[in-house]
């Protein structure tokens, strides 16, 4: 195996015809024998965190244990994605690009980012995608690609919440929900995880709308969009009707 470890965006991304990046090592690490070249992303100056103005602005190369450290300037909720994602250990090794190249829906952080609206930003062409597009983007790109960063604007409500086999597991079903003033209004966010390759996200910019109406529709479309998610952790019935309980209670909370 080739290893490679560049000095600036450009020169990594000229190495990318000969390896993929390599971050903190936790996926690639088991499956070094297996591959032609790595290309070290962690001279790229990729590794900071700023809070500007509300915006979270996060380095792909930044380990998921330097934004749990945040605690006192990010929502409870976002601390609590970051602590179920991984132990101590692995935050401390896992980065933002490794955990949104390889993780699937069981990712609560990935949920999470998902109910933000956190958009990623790639390398060749300066590409600034909101998450669900990056993930739609992930599933077809033949071509090497580095991600570079991502940010979000911090929420004015946030809440996530699980069920897991115990408290520590990848999640069956998880809900995050956020709340962003626009304009005059507010936009609220509610992201399904626990199923599948991504979260999937049901957004709503109400006007003049009941609670109770939302609530109901958040249940109703949860179900629905879990009503085939069976596999052998959990039948399908079992995690629509979670679904539907986790959507309305993280929507109820950011609507309080
Ligand atoms: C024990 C264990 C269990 C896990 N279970 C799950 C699970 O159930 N569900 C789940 O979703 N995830 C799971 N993960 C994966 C988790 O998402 C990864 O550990 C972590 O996020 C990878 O980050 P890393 O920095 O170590 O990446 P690396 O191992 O360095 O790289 C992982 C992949 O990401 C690519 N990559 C890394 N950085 C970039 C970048 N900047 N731009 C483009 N590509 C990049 C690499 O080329 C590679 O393909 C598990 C991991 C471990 C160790």
């Amino acid at each position: 195996m080739k290893y490679y470890r560049p000095g600036s965006v450009e020169e990594a991304l000229e190495l990318l015809q000969g390896g993929i990046p390599l971050a903190g090592g936790t996926v690639l690490t088991p499956r070094r024998y297996s591959l032609e070249g790595v290309v070290d992303i962690r001279d790229l100056g990729l590794s900071g965190i700023t809070l500007e103005g509300g915006w979270i602005a996060i380095g792909a190369g930044a380990v998921i244990q330097d934004l749990f450290s945040m605690q006192d300037r990010l929502p409870s909720s976002v601390i609590r994605a970051c602590r179920l994602e991984a132990n101590l250990n692995l935050r401390n090794m896992m980065t933002f690009g490794g955990m949104l190249s390889s993780s699937d829906a069981r990712s609560p952080l990935l949920t999470m980012l998902v109910a933000l609206d956190a958009h990623i930003d790639i390398e060749p062409g300066e590409r600034h995608l909101p998450v669900r597009d990056f993930l739609e983007f992930r599933s077809r790109e033949q071509e090497a690609f580095l991600i570079t960063g991502l940010g979000f604007l911090n929420p004015q409500g946030a809440s996530y919440e699980q069920v897991s086999r115990s408290p520590g597991d990848f999640p069956l079903v998880c809900a995050a929900g956020s709340m962003h003033p626009e304009g005059e209004g507010r936009t609220y966010r509610v992201a399904l995880g626990g199923f599948g390759d991504e979260p999937v996200r049901m957004e709503w910019s109400p006007v003049g709308a009941a609670a109770a109406d939302l609530l109901g529709e958040a249940t109703a479309w949860a179900e629905t969009a879990y009503a085939q998610a069976g596999d052998p952790f959990a039948s399908a019935e079992y995690r629509a009707e979670i679904a539907g309980v986790l959507a309305r209670r993280v929507l109820q909370e950011v609507l309080a």
